[in-house]
């Protein structure tokens, strides 16, 4: 029987993804309706920038992989060479049905993993064997315009669960959370458990007063991002004082600076939280301030140091 409905299908694009030991094109790709990702969110997953054809921070992404693996008791199914070897052939493959040289591309790989098939059952399945999916897209640069002017974002509540630190495939929390913004035409949704913030629906948040910049700490209730260890690091190379500590959210809605961070996002501004300028006190009010500038300038070169030399032919650690 055929539904009255008639649904414009979203358009999938046919370029390669690897299902399980094979490369094939995404759109012809199949896995089986039990499979426990469709039924229960019951995944993890990783997101891997690609610049210059090779993978950014991948020890790090592989050793978040492996910890929300372990919350989910689900046994890693490669070693880190492995994964480094798919990852870079499917990176490859791409480059090559787009035309593009390997030194040139810049992609996003998303890779997950769920427990495998099972007949559906909560109780976590034992024996079941991994489904590992992995697809890769060109990695698109924030927008030049968001980039001069930084994002408006909007503020809710933090209504995910308490295990926001597992990078898992059960992302309707983050979906709802992230319309609340889409649909006011905003960048992101910055969230609050309580009075204290959290993160985004997809990204870290950081706010910088008087010169030092902090970020709520590592635990359960925020997604620890790869560039929370990398910003560390860069402020600790140029000398921005940077501290980890629960964040209020008069002090977000009075911060000299707002960031955002992701894999994708890289670093970016926050220009208004709802209808509130960010830093409208300072100098730079509405824009992105100082603190940001040096930032990015230093993920940038990060970026060049770590993955544009020739000389380093695998990855980069
Ligand atoms: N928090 C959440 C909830 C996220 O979904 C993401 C991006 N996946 C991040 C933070 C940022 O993580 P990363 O820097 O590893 O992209």
């Amino acid at each position: 029987m055929t539904s009255n409905f008639a649904f414009e299908q979203p358009f999938l694009p046919s370029s390669i993804c690897y299902l399980n030991g094979h490369f094939c094109p995404l759109n012809e790709a199949k896995i089986s309706v039990l499979d426990r990702g469709f039924i229960f969110g019951d995944g993890v997953y990783e997101v891997v920038p690609i610049y210059f054809g090779k993978p950014f921070r991948f020890e790090h992404h592989m050793r978040r992989l492996a910890g929300s693996l372990k919350e989910l008791r689900i046994l890693n199914p490669f070693s880190n060479q492995e994964w480094l070897e798919i990852i870079q052939e499917l990176v490859l493959r791409f480059a090559k049905s787009h035309c593009q040289e390997l030194h040139q591309t810049n992609q996003v790989v998303y890779l997950q993993i769920s427990r495998g098939v099972a007949p559906r059952d909560h109780i976590m399945t034992q024996g079941a064997s991994p489904t590992v999916f992995m697809m890769t897209n060109p990695f698109k640069s924030v927008p030049m315009q968001s980039r001069q002017n930084g994002v408006c974002c909007v503020s809710a509540q933090d209504f995910r669960w308490e295990k926001a630190h597992i990078k898992t495939t059960s992302l309707l929390g983050s979906v709802l959370s992230r319309q609340i913004s889409a649909d006011l035409d905003a960048a992101e949704t910055i969230m609050f458990r309580g009075d204290h913030l959290s993160e985004g629906s997809s990204s870290n948040v950081w706010i910088v007063k008087d010169g030092v910049l902090c970020a709520p700490p590592k635990d359960n209730l925020v997604l620890e991002g790869i560039r929370y260890g990398l910003i560390e690091e860069i402020c600790e190379d140029i000398n921005i004082p940077f501290v980890m500590r629960k964040i209020s959210r008069d002090e977000v809605f009075n911060a000299d600076e707002v960031l955002l961070s992701s894999a994708t996002k890289e670093v970016v501004a926050v220009a208004k939280i709802d209808e509130k300028l960010v830093g409208e006190h300072t100098s730079h009010s509405g824009q992105p301030g100082p603190i940001y500038h040096l930032i990015y300038k230093s993920y940038q070169s990060n970026i060049e140091r770590v993955c544009n030399s020739q000389t380093t032919n695998k990855s980069n650690f």
